[in-house]
């Protein structure tokens, strides 16, 4: 186990961790709500440092992320545990832990493996994935600093719901994050997810203020978030708040864990949500987890197809210089060709 970082000692050997928007108070010998932050003795600790669950080489375009680096590898790692208690989370296995079981779970790894794994196996970046990287950030950071020493990119992908104090510490090294709005309404974050909306947005603007490349990622949930009112609201969001070349996932939902009796996406869904981010002024809107012609990338002013993907394979890509090689509008993103 390793000292966190990022809390306060308060009296009677309680503790604040500050490390995500639930600020836990934790009592001796309790852990946080995410179960892998424990007082012990007044003092907290991480019990996920150098605990990797899950290690894998995936095309960056999974994370995902369109407009970064394309066609290039992530080496993508993560730890037990979760801050969010999303009840149709894909990776509750690993996810939804409880606090004794953490210590029996993962491979011990340290950054500097995990870093020189990835560049043996030519990865362009490190993707800090599958679960929450807030909830194992010690570990992420020290990977993090290690792999921009060596010439890799940091990435990724969270729920948004890390303090200000966190961003803040890993915003010089981080690159690039998919940021998941997965909901436009406080009662479903509360209700289903296990948090709140607003710090979600705060940090998605501040996100955006850093100047880290930005995509964001909705998963739509019939029954959830799928009332036209609320798709239209989060892609004004996205649009005027973020901005109109920040890339939008619109992800189909397939029945898991505890909402296992929920249908999966209907199409007609996904296509009224991918026009309402273009209604709102979006320059690239994308349609995930369906086999469809809605994954390329088009130049926002001509239409031309510029990177044509199927699945997460890059089938060509004809972005020169970072413009469309057709009418030379400028394309957003980074390292596109
Ligand atoms: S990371 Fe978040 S959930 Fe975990 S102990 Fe800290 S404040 Fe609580």
């Amino acid at each position: 186990m390793k000292e966190a970082v990022l809390y306060q000692k308060l009296e009677r050997s309680n503790v604040q961790c500050n490390l995500c928007a639930h600020r836990c108070v934790i009592h001796p010998e309790k852990s946080g709500i995410c179960k892998v932050r424990e007082n012990i003795n007044g003092e907290l600790y991480t019990k996920v440092y150098g605990r990797a669950i899950a290690r894998h080489i995936d095309p960056v375009e999974k994370k995902p992320l369109y407009h970064f680096y394309p066609g290039t590898k992530a080496y993508s790692f993560a730890t037990p545990g979760c801050n969010f208690h999303c009840r149709f989370c894909q990776n509750w296995e690993i996810s939804q832990v409880s606090s004794e079981s953490i210590l029996e779970m993962g491979q011990k790894i340290t950054p500097e493996q995990i870093v020189a794994n990835a560049k043996y196996s030519g990865c362009k970046s490190i993707a800090h994935t599958y679960t929450e990287p807030t909830i194992f950030f010690e570990y992420s950071f020290d990977v993090a600093i290690i792999a921009h020493n060596e010439g890799l990119k940091n990435i990724y992908v969270s729920n948004g719901y890390m303090t200000y104090e966190m961003l803040e510490m890993i915003g010089p090294y981080l690159d690039a994050i998919n940021v998941d709005l997965k909901a436009f309404r406080d009662e479903t974050y509360r209700r289903i997810i296990g948090g709140r909306l607003q710090p979600v947005l705060d940090n998605l603007r501040k996100i955006k203020q850093k100047g880290i490349w930005l995509e964001v990622t909705s998963l739509i949930i019939p029954g959830m978030n799928d009332d036209p009112e609320e798709i239209r609201d989060m892609a004004n969001f996205v649009a005027k708040e973020l901005g109109e070349d920040v890339p939008w996932h619109i992800s189909r939902f397939s029945p898991a864990w505890k909402m296992e009796n929920v249908p999966a996406t209907p199409l007609k869904t996904l296509h009224f949500a991918e026009a309402a981010g273009f209604e709102a002024g979006l320059r690239y809107v994308y349609v995930g987890n369906v086999a469809s012609n809605k994954e390329a990338t088009r130049c926002p002013a001509c239409g031309q197809v510029l990177i044509n993907r199927m699945g997460f394979e890059i089938l060509k890509n004809k972005i020169y210089n970072g413009r469309c090689p057709n009418c030379g509008t400028q394309i957003s993103g980074v390292g596109l060709g």
